[in-house]
């Protein structure tokens, strides 16, 4: 099996190359560095089932010999991130899901679309399901990234329809783990860095919007058992267990031992107020839900990050 991932050497990308590489496949990670990082897959580099490609995705891109399984992971995902390049964001949704696709009518390959929660947007019905249209504001500052979300899932369904591409979509709900970026804005980074720095945790708004967070290897798992189903319409994958951004931040700030502030600051533009995945299709269809709870998940991810502050003071 040679199974390519765009956005490889990003958080969930270098958690997939991981996973793909451990089950025999040969891997071929594509990324251009814009958010991802060469450090994700530092400890891959060597592996001889393992190949790095430079490249921006919005353009094409050739690759000798067979290729089986595309995902198109590639992406600034974190809103900080998409607010900072909202031109890439938009090209590598709409031009990097074109050329992927492309890529896959060519090789015959299978193909699973990163699609996400935002494109319910600030979502009127609650919890969401697959069936909802969402609410979004196609010109708000976080357009650039749901647009093009939307755009990417309707590009795959129509190679689906047209081309008969056997392909898939997740609709990924807020994930965390180890290699997420410590600067890449998200809540989790910045509770817990802030929390182990001793600084206050910033709660933007009033912190009554809620989130539901599912731990990377829970969220893996869900990405490998769709790819292999024959099931092409969008699933939700996420943790269903909600929680407001409040009594998350004093969930972090205990688990970090620390009886550290919280201080509030604006409420972003176009911020959901809720988000909350209903999973009934991912159970039903890939028998799969999530194992790893809150504190488990985020103990680990506590770890990763003091480590990676130990290393920041000492280098
Ligand atoms: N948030 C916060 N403080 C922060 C970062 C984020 O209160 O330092 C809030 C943010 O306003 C949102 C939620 O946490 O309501 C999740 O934000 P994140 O950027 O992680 O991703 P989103 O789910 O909005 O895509």
């Amino acid at each position: 099996m040679r199974t390519l991932i765009t956005g490889g050497a990003g958080f969930i990308g270098s958690h997939l190359c991981e996973r793909f590489l451990a089950e025999g496949h040969e891997v071929i990670c594509v990324d251009n560095l814009i958010t991802g990082s060469l450090g994700n897959i530092e400890h891959l580099r060597n592996h001889d089932r393992f190949t790095f490609i430079r490249h921006d995705i919005s353009h094409p891109l050739e690759i000798d010999g067979p290729v089986d399984n595309i995902l198109h992971f590639a992406s600034p995902a974190s809103p900080v991130d998409y607010l900072r390049h909202p031109i890439p964001t938009l090209k590598v949704g709409s031009l990097g899901t074109h050329n992927t696709l492309g890529l896959a009518k060519l090789k015959r390959a299978r193909y699973l679309l990163a699609s996400t929660s935002e494109v319910y947007g600030d979502p009127e019905q609650h919890p969401q399901r697959e069936d909802y249209w969402g609410n979004v504001n196609p010109i708000g500052v976080r357009g650039v990234y749901d647009e093009a979300k939307r755009f990417a899932e309707a590009m795959t369904m129509a190679y689906h329809r047209f081309h008969h591409i056997d392909t898939h979509i997740a609709r990924i709900f807020n994930t965390y783990g180890e290699r997420m970026r410590l600067d890449d804005g998200r809540v989790v980074p910045n509770f817990i860095g802030q929390a182990l720095r001793g600084e206050p945790l910033t709660v933007y708004g009033d912190g009554s919007q809620t989130r539901s967070f599912c731990y990377v290897s829970d969220l893996i798992e869900g990405i490998v058992r769709l790819l292999y189903t024959d099931f092409h319409e969008p699933v939700n994958l996420g943790n269903p267990d909600e929680v407001t951004i409040l009594q998350f931040a004093q969930e972090i700030l205990e688990l970090a031992g620390r009886s550290g502030s919280i201080v509030f600051k604006p409420l972003p533009t176009d911020d959901p107020r809720v988000r909350r995945p209903d999973i009934t299709r991912a159970r039903t269809l890939l028998a799969w839900e999530p194992k790893v709870g809150r504190r488990e998940g985020l103990s680990r991810t506590l770890a990763y990050f003091r480590e990676r502050i130990a290393g920041q003071r000492t280098g």
